[in-house]
């Protein structure tokens, strides 16, 4: 599975954009996106062995063990629609991931979406989710078109189950435990590129095609 052509990894605080960042770079490259945080959604809204495991893990704002998330991610990447890269939102989340992760693949890229704490709970105590397609909205900052209802496909809007107060809290300690000593471990080996995630989407958006030295 090594030396594929372009796998590139995404990473940062929770509500940094770094899933719709994902997307609009995936449009770009034309490349496939596994996030981890909608595969075990979907398990969760199926109702699978996993997804009733994740349902209480993620409510309390905690992880899937290790063990199980590298091997559904192991099994996700040997698919052929990844076969000519990838870019991964929301994996690897900790160092024992992150070792995981290079042995199934050569990493090309990891995209680190810098915002603060501060900035992290603004954006997620607003965020509005949609349950059917998954598009992102805030309720200040990136409000639907119709209050409450998703522009794409009509759904009422939802919030996270691991969007509230506790969960956020604890998430954010998970982050600066086991998230950033990750980041640190990126940087050492010269594959990191960092982006200031407190601007406009579009802006952000720009800064990492630059920086990645892709014409518009
Ligand atoms: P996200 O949408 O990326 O914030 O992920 C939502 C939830 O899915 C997390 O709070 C975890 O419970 C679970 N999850 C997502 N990615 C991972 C991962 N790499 N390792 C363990 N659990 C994860």
């Amino acid at each position: 599975m090594k030396n594929r052509i372009f796998n590139i990894i995404f990473l940062g605080h929770q509500g940094s954009g770094k899933g719709t960042q994902a997307e609009l770079l995936g449009k770009k490259l034309n490349l496939p996106i596994l996030a981890m945080g909608d595969f075990f959604r979907r398990e969760i809204s199926v109702g699978t062995e996993i997804g009733k495991m994740a349902e209480i893990i993620n409510n309390r704002g905690e992880l899937m063990p290790d063990n199980i998330t590298n091997k559904i991610v192991a099994g996700e990447l040997a698919k052929k629609e990844y076969k000519n890269g990838i870019i991964l939102d929301g994996f690897p989340r900790n160092l024992i991931q992150a070792k995981a992760l290079e042995e199934a693949l050569k990493t090309t890229l990891a995209i680190l979406v810098n915002i603060s704490d501060k900035e992290s709970i603004t954006r997620i105590s607003g965020r509005r989710t949609c349950p059917a397609c998954g598009m992102v909205y805030h309720i200040k900052y990136n409000p639907p078109v119709r209050e409450n209802i998703c522009d794409r496909c009509s759904e009422k809007l939802i919030i996270r189950a691991d969007d509230t107060e506790e969960a956020i809290k604890r998430r954010l300690e998970i982050y600066h435990e086991e998230t950033e000593p990750m980041i640190y471990y990126y940087k050492q080996r010269g594959l990191l590129l960092e982006v200031n995630g407190e601007q406009p989407i579009e802006k952000v958006h720009e800064e990492i095609i630059k920086k990645l030295n892709i014409a518009h």
